[in-house]
């Protein structure tokens, strides 16, 4: 028998369906552990919390935070950080795309000294050419901005050491992309290959809008070059501005005849410059959005209920 407590914490969102299908496969790989699940309910509006309520007044391993409202995933899987006990913690989807089958793996690998496990996907053949393209994407971008190597094609399906959990509960941030604070801390790494399978009900939470705030809040969290960037495109674009200036002049003086001023210069300088300078402003606002929101200093979330807890 196994000495060590694993937690299992499971955000959820409208997950009806999953429930009782995700507690069936992974009730039988955690058989030869000692276990707790929690489930954190992120403001569902369909059964789950009562699904789940039914299951945790069977078994007291399997417990429940209800928040008042919907806080997202990084702020549930915040919450599960907070409240696992286990020696080992787990954070995986409810919706079975992250098999629990790899779940022994993970752990003997974390037995053979990794602090951070993660399950990395072989194939993302579940997703179609836009989200693999915009994920290819985003990672390389997030790699040449952040100092922070981010891995590719991990998800929040991953095991941390307890010590790993306490450090992430340290980080008061409320920002809080999760992926890049769990690489930060530069654990020794290990990592589990896994094919993701379909849904096994209900739809995705992250339409392509949500993705994209995930990916700045990814980038700004973890990079201040967007803002040096910024800055030697404006040194760059006011560089050859100067020079542009001192052309006309001189021209204006040697051949003052043949001076034709056209407006399509002119038209397209003002766009362009137009368009940097909104960039620009978009680019700092970001961070002082960022700032306004740390200052406020708000709980990150807000818990309406607790069961076997
Ligand atoms: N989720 C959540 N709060 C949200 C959105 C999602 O707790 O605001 C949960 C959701 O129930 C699921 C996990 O986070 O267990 C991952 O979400 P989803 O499966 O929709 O993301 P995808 O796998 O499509 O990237
Ligand atoms: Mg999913």
């Amino acid at each position: 028998m196994n000495d060590f407590l694993l937690s299992i914490i499971i955000p959820v969102f409208n997950e009806e369906k999953s429930i009782a299908p995700l507690l069936d496969r992974l009730l039988l790989i955690l058989k030869p552990y000692r276990w707790e699940i929690i489930f954190i309910n992120d403001g569902s509006k369909d059964q789950t919390t009562e699904e789940i309520k039914k299951c945790a007044q069977k078994n007291k391993q399997i417990k429940l935070i209800s928040f008042r409202r919907n806080f997202g995933h990084q702020m549930a899987l915040t919450a599960g950080y907070q409240y696992a006990q286990g020696n080992g913690v787990i954070s995986m989807d409810a919706d079975l795309q992250d098999p629990p089958e790899i779940i022994p793996t993970m752990v003997n690998k974390w037995q053979k000294g990794a602090k951070i496990v993660y399950a990395k996907r072989q194939t993302r053949e579940v997703d179609n050419f836009f989200k693999k393209q915009t994920a290819q994407f985003f990672y390389r971008l997030i790699n040449f901005l952040s100092d922070t190597p981010i891995p590719s094609d991990v998800a929040d399906y991953r095991l941390l050491d307890r010590e790993v959990v306490d450090f992430l509960k340290h980080l008061k941030e409320h920002a809080r992309f999760l992926r890049g604070l769990v690489a930060w801390g530069s654990y020794p790494t290990d990592y589990v290959f896994f094919k993701r399978e379909k849904r096994a009900a209900g739809q995705t939470h992250y339409p392509f809008s949500k993705m994209l705030n995930f990916a700045l809040d990814g980038i700004t969290s973890f990079s201040i070059k967007p803002l040096r960037i910024a800055t030697y495109f404006g040194f760059t674009v006011a560089t050859l501005g100067f020079v542009g200036i001192i052309y006309t002049l001189i021209r204006k003086f040697i051949h003052p005849q043949d001076y034709v001023i056209g407006w399509t210069g002119l038209f397209v300088g003002i766009m362009f410059l137009g368009g940097i300078q909104l960039i620009t402003i978009g680019i700092i606002g970001e961070y002082v959005g960022k700032i306004y929101q740390e200052v406020q200093n708000r709980p990150q979330f807000l818990v309406k209920e607790k069961v076997n807890l």
